[in-house]
């Protein structure tokens, strides 16, 4: 429930509403604005009966928010959340992030040139899987705790955060040891419990698209991340599942300024898992850039014909090289439409 404060309303009136709202038994959290005030309603269960709220001085408008979701809302919080990662500033106003590196951490060399690769074309965050969530279990299931350990010295080293993905909930004190990120895959984007969990941790979280979630659904599984306090959450879209087999995915790219408008968290878009083609990465990544995107995750391997995993969609160091020039230069044409 969103309580809207006439907008001349007076503190001893808010504090009032918010009194009234905590004898409830719920919480109450002000949102100012540039034009008068909101209280945001939280932590009931159902509908929520409000005639003595709206009878309270200074009380405009009582509006029922029926969607799954409120503190990842715009509605709730106007203004954008800035997640820090390492140093590295996901978020509106900010420069767009791209996050380069293998699909998976395969050997101390191959994660090592990468992120001296990575970093060399100016890409700000290594990534690297130690768990990989693979299709079939005959399948390279990730290095686990030595790639953990292979992927945080080979970002110490070109001065890079890392950010990696988790599968389960034992796992995690073992990465939040060796990465900067959490990153919640699309198949996890569900997974409840693992959403609880990293949501009563510190550590940013990037947390991707399932594969056929709806944009409701999306930002509920985001919802329960905030729901247990951890508010440094980066959304990623990374294609859905749809008819068309021409693309791994279809890419998503409304949801961009779509999310933007609906929630105060950032969001990024991975073209390498939306398309799973090399030759479309690049003029997809700079797409999502036009579509108003904090960042980019793009797979990045020294050697694509070798990889143990998504060589086919992963760019070559003199790709990912171009693909950097190319979105430094989209970015200076898009802050000069802006001007
Ligand atoms: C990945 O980023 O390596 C990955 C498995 O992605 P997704 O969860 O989007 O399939
Ligand atoms: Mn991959």
């Amino acid at each position: 429930m969103l309580i809207v404060m006439h907008h001349h309303a007076t503190d001893e009136q808010i504090q009032a509403v918010k009194n009234t709202v905590e004898a409830m038994g719920l919480r109450a959290e002000p949102i100012p604005g540039s034009m008068r005030t909101a209280i945001g309603v939280l932590d009931n269960q159902g509908y929520v009966e409000d005639s003595t709220i709206r009878e309270l001085p200074g009380v405009r408008e009582v509006i029922h928010v029926s969607k799954p979701y409120k503190l990842v809302s715009r509605d709730f919080h106007p203004q954008a959340t800035i997640v820090d990662v390492g140093g590295v500033r996901i978020g509106d106003g900010e420069a767009a992030v791209v996050i380069g590196g293998p699909c998976s951490i395969e050997t101390e060399e191959q994660m090592h040139a990468a992120a001296r690769q990575v970093k060399a074309a100016g890409g700000q965050i290594l990534r690297g899987g130690a768990f990989k969530p693979r299709t079939g279990p005959h399948s390279f299931q990730g290095l686990g705790v030595a790639g953990l350990k292979i992927l945080r010295d080979a970002g110490q080293a070109a001065g890079l955060p890392v950010v990696t993905e988790v599968m389960r909930i034992e796992q995690l004190d073992v990465i939040c040891e060796h990465a900067d990120m959490l990153q919640i895959g699309a198949r996890n984007m569900q997974n409840f419990d693992l959403l609880k969990e990293v949501g009563k941790l510190d550590h940013p979280v990037l947390l991707k698209r399932g594969m056929s979630a709806t944009i409701e659904e999306f930002l509920a599984a985001a919802e329960y991340i905030l729901a247990e306090g951890n508010n440094r959450v980066v959304l990623c879209e990374r294609g859905i599942r749809t008819f068309e087999k021409a693309t791994r995915n279809t890419l998503d790219l409304s949801v961009v300024p779509l999310i933007r408008t609906m929630s105060h968290l950032p969001i990024i878009v991975d073209p390498s898992h939306a398309t799973g083609k090399r030759p479309l990465v690049p003029v997809m990544a700079r797409a999502a850039l036009v579509a108003g995107a904090h960042g980019l995750m793009v797979e990045m391997h020294p050697e694509p014909e070798k990889a143990l995993c998504d060589g086919a969609q992963s760019l070559d160091p003199e790709g990912f090289g171009k693909l950097m020039k190319d979105l430094g230069r989209i970015e200076k044409f898009l802050a000069e439409l802006d001007n």
